[in-house]
Order: C-alpha cells, then structure tokens, then sequence
C-alpha cells in the first residue's frame, strides 16, 4: 500500500512561453519544430496561421538552430520578393 512514487524529477525550468516560437507570419507564438533527425530535415509548424515548412536540418541541431534558419530565410524571402 501507499506505493512511494520516486519521481525524480528535475526542476526543469519552466518558461510561460513554453515551446513555441514566434510566427514570422502571424506574429504569434504558435510554431512549433518537429526534429526528424533520421531524415535530416524538420517540420516547422504554425497552430495559429496554419504555416508548415519543411527544412534541412543538420546531426545535432537543436530546434532552436532550426528555427532560427527558418525564421532568417523566411524573412529573407519576404523581403528579397
Ligand atoms: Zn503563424
């Protein structure tokens, strides 16, 4: 009885925007990047405006470095029209 959980878990730090990264698009923080590691590209995915790309990726690179090349590019294309 009263089985003793053994949560070991880690104070991961907990930020209130969570996972999300800002749509160039919409301007919301609703994107969100799938890491598809074994075929070397990544998913960029808007909840809000309903964007999706697809982008190499690199071994190792973190969602962060995905979106940021995203985001670069994109706003690249945006302008260089
Ligand atoms: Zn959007």
């Amino acid at each position: 009885m009263g089985r003793r959980k053994r949560r070991t878990t880690l104070p991961v730090r907990k930020r209130r925007k969570s996972a999300f990264f800002r749509c160039p698009v919409c301007q919301h923080n609703s994107i969100m990047v799938e890491l598809h590691e074994k075929e070397g590209k990544a998913v960029i995915k808007c909840f809000n405006c309903g964007l999706v790309e697809e982008i190499e990726m690199k071994p190792g690179e973190t969602k962060v470095d995905v979106y940021t090349r995203f985001f670069d590019s994109y706003i690249e294309r945006a302008e260089g029209a």
